[in-house]
Parts: C-alpha cells; sequence; structure tokens
C-alpha cells in the first residue's frame, strides 16, 4: 500500500544535512549550533555519580522534584515569576519535545497559528501534523525588525496560538520590553495562547535582560514558556529542556507529554538540580557567548562577509552579496565543499524560500576553531 506522507514537503533537516557534508569534506562545522567544547568537569561527574548511585530508574512524568523546584526558583530570581513548581513546571526531551507537546496541547484541525519568519524548522510541522494552518508574518530584513501591526492584521477568528523566539535563531534579534507590552495589548482579550521559544535565554548581550513573557503575567497567564538545559550547559546532546505554563495549559501539556516520552532521562535531571545551585554558570553566559561573538566579528572585519546586528543566541548572521549572488543554499554548500567552513542558509526557515544572500553562522567554538574559520572565510 503506498504510504501518503503526512508532511509532504518535510525532507531531512537542514542541520543533518550541513553537518553530514561538513564531515564529508572535513570542513570547520559552523552550521548546526552546538558548542566545540566540553561540559563543565563537575557537571559530567554529578552525571555519572548520579549513575553509580542508582539513580537509572524512571523520574516523575512531570521531571525530579528538585529540579522543578530549581527552575521555579530560577524564573522568580530572574523574572520576578511565581511559579508553582508542582503544577506548572515540565521536565522535558529537549525544548523540541516541549514545542511539540505545547503545539499539540492546544492546536486543532482547522485553527491557525502565527509563526514568525525566520522561523526555527520545528514549528510548522507540528502545527501541520495537528491539522493546524501557518500563518506567516516576517521579521524585516535586514535589521529583523518585528512588524507588530502585521501580526495584529494576520490574526483571525481562527488563531489559537502565536509562536514567538527570543533570542531568536537563526537572526539573534531579541525582544525589548516594549514589544512585549504591544504583544500584551495585542493579544488582549483574545482566546489564544503563545508559545514563546526562549532556549538562549541567557544569552543576550550589551547589557540587555531578556524579556521572557514570564516577566509579564498577562503574557504569562497565557504562554507556554519554553528552555533548554543544552543551550546553556554547552550539553545540547544531553536533550533535557523544560516547559513553564499556567496549572490548567500544563495539565493539557502533561497529557500529551506522558506518551510522548512519559518522562525525561533521570541521572541527568539531577545533575543538573545539583549544578543549578551554581547560579553563576547561567549568569556568565551571555558575557562568555559575547566574547566570542566579538572575536568572530573582529576576526571577520578583513573579509567581504557584512555583519547583521546580533543580540543574542551563539549565531551570526553575515551577507555574502558582495562575494556572490548565489542563491543561500548554493553558496552555503559550495562553502563547505570548496572552502571549508560550514553555514546554515537562512532561505530554509521561511516558507517561500525568502533569500536574503545572508548565511548563519554558529560561534559556539572554541577560539581556535573562529580564528581557522575566520582565516578561510576572510580567503573568499
Ligand atoms: N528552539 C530553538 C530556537 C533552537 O535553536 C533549538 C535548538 N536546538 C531548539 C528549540 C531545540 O532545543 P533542544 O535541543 O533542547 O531540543
Ligand atoms: N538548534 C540548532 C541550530 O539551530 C540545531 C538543532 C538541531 O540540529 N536539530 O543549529
Amino acid at each position: 500500500m503506498p504510504l501518503q506522507s503526512k508532511l509532504p514537503d518535510v525532507g531531512i533537516t537542514i542541520f543533518t544535512v550541513m553537518s553530514k557534508l561538513a564531515a564529508e569534506h572535513g570542513a570547520i562545522n559552523l552550521s548546526q549550533g552546538f558548542p566545540d567544547f566540553d561540559a563543565h568537569a563537575d557537571l559530567i561527574d554529578l552525571v555519572a555519580r548520579y549513575m553509580r548511585e542508582g539513580k537509572n530508574q524512571y523520574a516523575p512524568m512531570q521531571g525530579v522534584a528538585l529540579l522543578r523546584q530549581r527552575i521555579a526558583e530560577k524564573v522568580q530570581s530572574i523574572y520576578g515569576a511565581t511559579v508553582d513548581a508542582e503544577k506548572e513546571i515540565t521536565v522535558t526531551a529537549g525544548a523540541t519535545e516541549a514545542l511539540y507537546a505545547a503545539i499539540t496541547s492546544v492546536v486543532r484541525p482547522g485553527d491557525d497559528v502565527i509563526v514568525v519568519e525566520p522561523a526555527y524548522d520545528a514549528y510548522v510541522p507540528a502545527i501541520q501534523l495537528n491539522g493546524g494552518r501557518p500563518l506567516y508574518v516576517p521579521l524585516r530584513f535586514p535589521g529583523y525588525e518585528m512588524d507588530w501591526d502585521r501580526l495584529a492584521d494576520t490574526l483571525t477568528d481562527h488563531t489559537r496560538l502565536i509562536i514567538l523566539n527570543s533570542p531568536h535563531n537563526p537572526t539573534g534579534k531579541v525582544w525589548r520590553p516594549e514589544e512585549l507590552e504591544a504583544l500584551a495589548r495585542i493579544t488582549s482579550g483574545r482566546e489564544l495562547f503563545i508559545l514563546s521559544d526562549e532556549v538562549y535565554e541567557h544569552i543576550v548581550f550589551d547589557g540587555q535582560p531578556h524579556q521572557s513573557m514570564l516577566r509579564h503575567p498577562e503574557l504569562a497567564a497565557k504562554s507556554f514558556v519554553v528552555s533548554s538545559f543544552g543551550k546553556t550547559y554547552h550539553t545540547t546532546g544531553w536533550k533535557i529542556g523544560y516547559c513553564v505554563a499556567p496549572a490548567a495549559l500544563t495539565v493539557e501539556f502533561q497529557k500529551i507529554h506522558q506518551f510522548l516520552t512519559f518522562t525525561a532521562n533521570t541521572p541527568i535531571q539531577m545533575a543538573y538540580a545539583n549544578f543549578m545551585q551554581r547560579s553563576e554558570h547561567y549568569q556568565q553566559l551571555a558575557g562568555f557567548y559575547q566574547s566570542k561573538r566579538d572575536l568572530f566579528l573582529e576576526l571577520m572585519k578583513p573579509s567581504r562577509f557584512k555583519a547583521l546586528p546580533c543580540a543574542g543566541t551563539y549565531f551570526q548572521m553575515m551577507d555574502y552579496s558582495a562575494i556572490s549572488h548565489e542563491p543561500d543554499t548554493t553558496f552555503a554548500r559550495r562553502l563547505t565543499t570548496q572552502h571549508g567552513v560550514a553555514a546554515i542558509p537562512p532561505s530554509v526557515f521561511y516558507h517561500d524560500g525568502a533569500d536574503h544572500r545572508v548565511v548563519r553562522f554558529c560561534f559556539a567554538k572554541q577560539d581556535q576553531t573562529l580564528i581557522q574559520a575566520a582565516e578561510r572565510l576572510c580567503r573568499i
């Protein structure tokens, strides 16, 4: 019997494609977002310790209680949000699972979902699998500003969910406080929810505070706020994330979560719970990555690439129009195979393949890696 794909337009993600190409050609991999340096040795020791101590069976479905407690303490201390660790937090198998569970919790066939483009590639397939219709609002190139009036105009009577992401992958754009105010005005009195992807919450530069939905009680009351330990602790391969949402939303979220994965692995949750007491780690993370951004920008100055503003995340967008007029997918491929540096072509993050002759580089790399990559990029 022929299989009718539920996702006929979906192929293998660009991250897998580019990392594979980089490996095949021995290129420096600045494409897929992950650090090429290790997690803190103490964090790794803690995982090993909990494994040896026999913490190897199922964690509670909602997540290890102490970890949820630590998450509640963190969002209280940073965002001033009072969150019930029992009823409003779920630990997930990466932010990816949390995104899927949140979308599945609220999106029904025929619902509209607002997606801001360029959009991280996990959102739209989840909307479609739930029978929803994505409605796209583009960030305005080249500053990637949000057009809030356009977002307001895009809302329909069927709009059920707005998906937002700050700090934003791939552009590095971050919300300003007045933007949360605009969002609150637009959504006030409407029956819709917000999914706020904040996986880079601790990577906001130039002294700016992260504008979490959790800072804004009116927005928090309708939001699923998603984060990822992978980004914060240099452990993207461990795949642990979490979702903070009001109790009524968390009930629905957990109905999905318990049958997607049931729970995330125990020893790593326990290790994070222990390590999170060292709040200096996430407090220093923005400074750590800002130095890398600044090093990469400095190294790239002599090149023909033109850097676009980057206020957060560990991604730097670069305009290559002075070098080539090729489509970004062609250019990114050639950059990898001929010049030995892999990058992500952002056109894949647009439903219509919008192409601004820009590529995304990941600077979550050792300084030596960035130096070598920049050397190659400056020769082009
Ligand atoms: N959202 C965004 C914007 C991301 O960049 C990523 C990156 N990996 C994720 C979600 C998924 O996070 P995780 O690896 O924890 O599933
Ligand atoms: N979020 C990472 C990126 O944007 C990669 C995630 C993945 O490989 N699925 O590069």
